[in-house]
Parts: structure tokens; sequence; C-alpha cells
């Protein structure tokens, strides 16, 4: 997610330009002799359970014991997920936004446990008379019923009142008079419907006007079990979101004719939908690199784009996404081009946008969005982007699906930051199966981290921004973000967003770029299509990078406290015959030394050390600078190092 509200100026700060480190060169070697201080901020009581040097809950530990994951990161001999496949038949009438459909569920227990119980997620009951809500939502799209159930059955048999619960968001089926055994497979049908939100407060879902929607968190979906914690409980309350099962779709989306459906998946019928003329230009997107009109709101006032139909029924299949959104209008334009996204096999990815004609911005998003493709597929984080196709909708907010954004225009700003922010989520939390509920840091930090490195080499170092972590670090509304995320509320976005693409930003000027690579391109080896959790990241990553980062990781993610470093003052060390300028750390969260110093002959030297100075607890930093040179001015940091207090950055010779 990515909300243009009123922090959208702190988003978008433009302040911090990345600082290249790991392409840098480091002008000159200079004697760096680190004051090792009593380590007391680094200082730790490892837990005897467990084989890490974090803080680790207990509650966890029982994974390790049983096998289903490691402690080296992998996951474990013995891990499982279970799985859900979808065939889902569904209609949006457009005038009375109601959504009618029906799916069957193949669910299958491939883990140890007897299951008492089968857990549906209805996210639309957040509208529920009654129900728990994040945000205010426009009284008139709350119903009595939320999500009408008209028809459940399990393996066959219709689930009477008795066996079924709602609560929050969260329709149960009580099996236990007939458990799901290990290694089983159960077979559920659902009908349902309900009216699609359509107030000013309706995000993520969007009724853009009367004949264009964005849809998602629309069908019954089985909750996650997993091995950590069983059913996944964490109610649908509006800000936390994704943390869904693995699995295959087949979906029919039927809509009046004149209608386009774009969602997750590959589309199966084009042919059958539009004029030959139109299906031709939507083959040729499929391997051109140039962005080409599908068709436009022109084309579609003028008619002929659609075959005669009394109904546009459209057929989408994906195959091991972890959720499933659609979309439709009947004026929007659509632009489509393709990029290769594996450069081994020459894979491509279909990429669209779709939007209204109003939308000065959005002509150029499927470029944009095509560009980033394909530097997340080479550059970061560097690993083939997973789906065949994506597309973005000019929605109402900023929100990632599987193959599906729905970003509100941004004009007269560029799309650019906002695009590759949704776009990049592909990464985390869907391909790889982040529990976004518990650890946005795990996918909202990463998605800041992409949008604004790529948005940066993209543009050419002219957009995008580091989000502002100074202002609030250290405040107590500055949250560890091991803190699960469903606990915080106002400590939420600094926590997912801010914190963590700070640490990520530190961590890649800390590892450099190829050794960053490396590690993440482990961790996406091991963990895509599963669900990493936090030790499963940390320790992939000592074991990836071959050092121990447990000394990173601790005050960043784990620690209350703030980045601050000071120019404790600038002395003579005679023989030596050169001034050395002594940083101090005043904060416990490590970042870089950077300095630019101007000498009184007027030459200039950048000095650059990476967090690493500051691993073994030291509290003070040596630089020795240039023999025979006289410290004119001295300034410590640069825009994208997060530093509380930056009165104390500054020496300038008396
Ligand atoms: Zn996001």
């Amino acid at each position: 997610m990515f909300r243009y509200c009123s922090l959208s100026a702190e988003v978008l700060t433009k302040a911090g330009r990345f600082f290249p480190t790991v392409l840098s060169t480091k002008a000159g070697r200079f004697v760096a002799a680190v004051f090792f201080a009593t380590a007391t901020l680094f200082s730790f009581l490892p837990s005897a359970a467990a084989q890490t040097s974090l803080f680790f809950p207990r509650n966890l530990k029982k994974a390790y014991d049983k096998g289903t994951r490691s402690w080296d990161g992998k996951p474990g001999p013995n891990y499982w997920q279970n799985r859900a496949n979808y065939v889902i038949n569904a209609s949006l009438e457009p005038k009375t936004r109601r959504l009618s459909g029906e799916e069957t569920v193949t669910y299958f227990n491939n883990s140890p446990d007897t299951l008492k119980q089968i857990r549906f997620k209805l996210q639309h009951d957040r509208y529920r008379k009654g129900g728990q809500r994040a945000y205010d939502v426009t009284p008139s799209d709350i119903s009595d019923e939320g999500v009408r159930i008209e028809n459940l059955t399990y393996n066959g048999q219709a689930v009477d009142d008795k066996k079924r619960r709602r609560a929050s968001t969260f329709l149960d089926i009580d099996l236990k008079d007939n458990p799901l055994p290990p290694k089983s497979t159960a077979t559920m049908t659902v009908n349902w419907s309900y009216t699609l939100p359509a107030g000013e407060d309706a995000a993520r879902e969007c009724v853009c006007d009367s004949t264009t929607f964005f849809v998602p968190y629309w069908y019954p979906q089985i909750a996650v079990y997993d091995d950590l914690r069983g059913w996944a409980d964490a109610p649908y309350t509006g800000t936390y979101e994704f943390y869904h099962e693995f699995a295959d779709y087949d979906v029919t989306i039927s809509m009046p004719p004149g209608f386009q459906v774009w969602a997750t998946g590959e589309w199966q019928n084009a042919a059958d939908i539009l004029e030959k003329t139109y299906s031709d230009r939507w083959t040729k997107a499929h391997t051109a690199a140039e962005v080409i009109s599908v068709f436009s709101e022109k084309e579609l006032t003028a008619g002929g784009v659609y075959k005669n139909a009394k109904q546009n029924i459209f057929k989408f299949k994906a195959s091991d996404v972890p959720d499933f959104a659609f979309a439709a209008s009947d004026h929007f334009n659509w632009d489509a081009t393709s990029v290769v996204v594996d450069d081994k096999t020459g894979r491509r990815t279909f990429v669209s946008a779709a939007y209204n004609t109003a939308s000065t911005d959005y002509p150029q998003v499927a470029r944009i969005a095509a560009d980033g493709i394909r530097l997340m597929s080479t550059y970061l984080p560097g690993y083939p982007f997973p789906y065949p196709s994506m597309t973005v909708f000019n929605g109402n907010d900023g929100m990632e699906y599987p193959m599906m954004c729905n970003d509100a225009s941004t004009a007269p700003r560029s799309p650019m930051t906002l695009t590759i922010h949704e776009v990049s989520h592909t990464y985390f939390p869907f391909m790889m199966g982040i529990n976004e509920q518990d650890y946005a840091w795990m996918d909202e930090g990463w998605a800041s981290f992409f949008d604004y490195t790529l948005s940066d080499s993209l543009s050419g170092h002219t957009i995008g921004g580091v989000r502002g972590y100074s202002g609030i670090a250290g405040t107590d509304n500055d949250v560890p973000p091991m803190v699960k995320s469903r606990n915080l509320s106002s400590a939420y976005r600094n926590a997912s967003y801010q914190r963590p693409q700070n640490a990520y930003l530190t961590l890649l000027d800390l590892l450099g770029y190829e050794k960053f690579h490396h590690c993440m391109s482990v961790y996406m080896d091991r963990w895509k299509g599963k669900h990493p959790a936090p030790f499963d990241f940390f320790n992939t990553w000592n074991d990836a990078s071959g050092q121990n980062l447990d000394w990173f990781w601790r005050p960043w993610f784990f620690e209350w406290g703030y980045p601050d470093l000071a120019i404790q003052s600038v002395v003579n060390d005679d023989a030596a015959k050169c001034q050395v300028i002594i940083v101090e750390r005043k904060g416990n969260i490590p970042v870089p030394v950077h300095l630019e110093v101007e000498h009184t002959d007027g030459s200039k030297q950048t000095i650059h050390h990476t967090a690493a100075v500051w691993k073994d607890g030291a509290t003070s930093f040596r630089i020795a600078c240039m023999p025979g040179k006289t410290v004119k001015s001295a300034q410590l940091g640069q825009k994208t190092i997060p530093d509380t207090d930056q009165k104390d950055n500054r020496f300038t010779t008396p």
C-alpha cells in the first residue's frame, strides 16, 4: 500500500538522494582507528532456547523443534504449507453495484494437524453493521448482513447455521464432528453476493465512477493455517492486509456488453470478446517492446471494439498466486507493452495501464511499469519478475494485488514512485508470501526501498526520495518493527515504511551491491512461494552474507532508539602529521559515516564508511585526514542518512 493522504508530503519528500556508495570510489584509504568503548548499547542476553543472539519469542520455538523452520534460515526439512485452489464464476451488475459469485474451493491440508475447523475470510464484512473498522466508512456502505452467503457446502454436504460462525471478517466452519485429517483434501462450494461500497471513504476497492470498478477482497477466501500460529486470526479492519495461502485460480467474470475486465492472471478468451483489430493489438503487445494502444476511449465511443454479445464473459487463469483481484470499465483507455524479465529464457511479462482520459499522468504508466519491471528483474531485487502479467489500473488508492494495482492518478506529479512501489510489491508480499498483518516491514519496507532506488535510477536522480526517519526516530511513536504490525496504530506507518526502508538502504551500503544482491537471491530462492517469517529473513542473510549481522538487526528491528552521529572534535596527530576527525555515535542505531571535508588550501575530500564501523559497539570513530592539510570545515552526514540531531554534524575551524 502507498497511501496518498496527509502523509504524502512526508512520503514524497525529495530531500534525499540515494548516495550510491556501493559504486562510489572511496577516495584514498584513510587510516581509521576504532575506539572500542564499552559495548553496553550492543550487548544482549542470548536466549537459552534459541540459536540466535536476537530476542526470540518463545511461542515461535515449536516450529524449529518440529523442523518446519531452520536456524540457518532455510525452510526446515519438515516445512509444509496448505493450499487452496479456486474455480469462480462471478458477475457484477454496474447499476446496482451488486457482485454475485459461486465458487468451488479445493483445500489441501498438507499440515500434520487434524483440522477441527475451516476458516474463510470475508473481507467485505468490515462493512457489516457492527463490524470492527480501523477507519470510518461511509454510513450508506454499511449493511446488516455484509456478505450474503446463500449456499455453503463441505464435501458435498450443506453446512447448516449451527456449524457456521461469523465473527469480525471470518466465517468458520465447525468440523468437530468431522475433522479434516492431515494430508487430505476437502472440497467446498459457496454462493455469495454483496454490494460494492461506493462512499468517499472506500479505499482499496473503488467505485471510480458509475461504470468503473476496482474489486479486491471479493470472494470467500480460505485463511492461512501455518506452522507458527495455526489459523491466522487477524481480522481485516482496513489496515493490516495480506496473509494469504498460495492458490490456482480459474475465474469467469460476466459483465454487460461494452465492459472490459482486467484481472490477476492471464486472459484466456480475448478473441471471443474483442473484434479482430483489437485482439490483434492485444496479441502484438505481448511481444512488443513499445507501448501499444489496445483501445482508446475514443474508439470505445465510436463502437466496434467488442463483438456483439448479450454479456461480455471474461476468463482468467492464474497459478501459484496468493490472491485475485479484478477491475472493469466501459470507457477506460488501455495501453500495453511487454518486457523481458528473464534473459536466460527470454520470458516476457505483459504490462498494461488502464485509465481514465482525464488522468494526464497515466499515458506514462505502462512505460514506467515496464521499465521498472526490467530494473526489478535485473538490478533490485535483481530477480526475474515472477508473473506473466501486470496491470496498473487508474483507481482511487495506491494498492497492490498480484498482477494488479489500484493506483490513483498522481497528476500533476509523476506517477513513477507510486507505480514502482505498487508493482514492486509483486516480490513482497506476493512471490514471498509475507505475513503483512504481523510483519509489514517485511513487505512495505522493501517496496519503499524499491520505489526509491528504482525511481532514482530510472529518472536519472530526479525523482524519488527517502522517507524521512530522522524526525520520528527516538520518539514514542518510533516502535521497533518487530512489534507485530497488528498491534500498532499510529506507530504502524513508521515501523512498516520509514524505519525499515532506511534500514535496508543502510544494509545495501553496508554489504555493497554484489553481496546484497547475493543475499537477496538466496533469500528469494529459499522462500519463493512460501511464508518466510522474520528469523527466516535474518538468519538467511546472516548465512548468505557469511557474517553474523545480528549487531545490525538488533538496533534497527528490535530496539527502541535512534540514529545520531556527531563530530566530536578535530585534533592534531603530531606523529602522523595529520589532523584526525573524531566522530561520535550518540544513538544506538548504526548508520554510515559520511563526511565532506574542505581544507584550508581549498581542496576537498569525501569520506565514507559503512555502518560496519559501529559493529563492535564503538562509540567513537577516528578518521585521519590528508597529511599536511588543515581542515577548514567538515560536514557529517547526508540527506539519505537518518540523524536525529544534525546541529552537531558540522565543524568549522574557529
Ligand atoms: Zn506498499
